[in-house]
């Protein structure tokens, strides 16, 4: 009798979100992301005004209040 072979998959996240990381760290010069929820959406209808502050730290004006 053989042994079933049992496949080792890669574990996700690794290599396929490597690229993605590098957009998004490039994309977080331009539009960084909140420092409460980590979206960089900027969306004053959803989130409230985004603005970033003397010190670096970028914050949707809704997540600073709530
Ligand atoms: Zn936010």
């Amino acid at each position: 009798m053989r042994k079933p072979v049992r496949r080792k998959l890669p574990k996700s996240g690794t290599a396929i979100n490597f690229a993605p990381n590098v957009r998004q760290k490039l994309e977080q010069r331009q539009n960084p992301p909140c420092a409460f929820c980590r979206r960089n959406d900027d969306c004053p209808e959803k989130y409230g005004e985004k603005k970033t502050y003397d010190n670096g730290i970028t914050l949707h004006y809704y997540c600073l209040v709530s």
